[in-house]
């Protein structure tokens, strides 16, 4: 942990333990799992909260396990009803909610990303002490290749503005459009599973049941069907908006609003209009924005 972090954290904690000589970006989550273990065996937390990544989900059921505890994943709140520990999360991809109780001690969760708000400061810093280095840890698996992903802007799971793609896009052309309308919007860029499988857009994009568990202010969906799966990571956004040339596309149940037209005609002229709302075209030269395009000539958008 940076100074800077563990400054953040005890402002919002009673108290602060921090570990040296273990990074989890880029140590083993074997490693990181083993070294937790040691720390909390100890320790004998009541409940163990992790955020959301692809290492807490990878340590959680293992931790919960050596502990004697119990684990759930995917947590959209986390309560303590009667001293056990309680854990909301969707089901049957976003239809329903569970409320699942984690009967033995400690309850290792792992929550999902902008589920809760921000914790708040307090007046006075927690406490902040070191752990002592344990005994070595013997790990049995080792990293000999890492692919970081090119993150362009923030992680999907924290942005506030998603412009979203699927299979009713026809090809991976019409995803530099949608880029287009994204950094207009100042949004990031997500897709559905079949448009990743297809090869259009990179697998980092996806939103879904085995994809990213995203909850922006506003999640635009264009040319995608809304199946339950890809529902499942995009159902906690605020607001969702569709462009769907089908009105019985299901991801208009889900909808505030939405456009029933061929993307094709739509979004262009979407990113034109939006840009002179958001006050772009004021403040860039016009020619290095759009090139020769023109508003289109239509003012039902707005
Ligand atoms: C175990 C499992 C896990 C899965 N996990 C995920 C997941 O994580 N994420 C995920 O997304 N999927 C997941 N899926 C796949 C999921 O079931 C769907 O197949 C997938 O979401 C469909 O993607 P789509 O909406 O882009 O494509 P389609 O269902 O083919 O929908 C395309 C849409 O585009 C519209 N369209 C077509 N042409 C136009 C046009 N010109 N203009 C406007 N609209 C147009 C159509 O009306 C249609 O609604 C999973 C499936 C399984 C079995």
């Amino acid at each position: 942990m940076t100074e800077n972090a563990v400054r953040s954290v005890a402002l919002a904690a009673d108290s602060v333990k921090t570990v040296s000589g273990i990074d989890v970006a880029e140590t083993s989550p074997e490693a990181c799992f083993a070294r937790l273990h040691q720390i909390l065996r100890d320790e004998l937390p009541h409940c163990v909260v992790f955020g959301n990544g692809v290492a807490a989900q990878e340590i959680a059921p293992r931790l919960a396990y050596r502990l004697g505890g119990s684990c759930a994943g995917d947590a959209r709140e986390v309560n303590v009803v009667g001293g056990k520990v309680r854990v909301n999360r969707a089901v049957y991809g976003g239809k329903a909610m569970a409320s699942i109780e984690l009967r033995s001690i400690p309850a290792v969760v792992w929550v999902r990303a902008r589920a809760m708000e921000p914790a708040v400061e307090q007046d006075v810093p927690g406490i902040v002490q070191a752990i002592e280095r344990g005994e070595d840890i013997l790990v049995k698996a080792e990293v000999v290749e890492r692919h970081a992903e090119a993150v362009e802007g923030v992680r999907l799971e924290d942005a506030n503005i998603i412009v979203s793609g699927g299979r009713g896009l026809g090809s991976a052309a019409p995803f530099e459009r949608l880029q287009s309308l994204a950094r207009t919007m100042q949004a990031e860029m997500a897709a559905s599973r079949a448009a990743c499988d297809l090869g259009w857009v990179p697998h980092s994009w996806q939103v879904g049941q085995s994809g990213k568990k995203v909850a922006p202010e506003f999640y635009l969906a264009i040319a995608l069907s809304g199946s339950s799966q890809h529902l499942m990571g995009a159902a906690d956004a605020k607001q969702i908006a569709a462009i769907n040339i089908d009105p019985e596309a299901p991801i208009f149940k889900h909808c505030r609003f939405g456009i029933v037209e061929d993307f094709d005609k739509v979004v262009d002229l979407l990113r034109e209009k939006l840009a002179v709302k958001l006050g772009w075209i004021l403040r860039r030269p016009r020619a290095r924005c759009f090139g020769t395009s023109s508003t289109g000539g239509s003012s039902t958008f707005f």
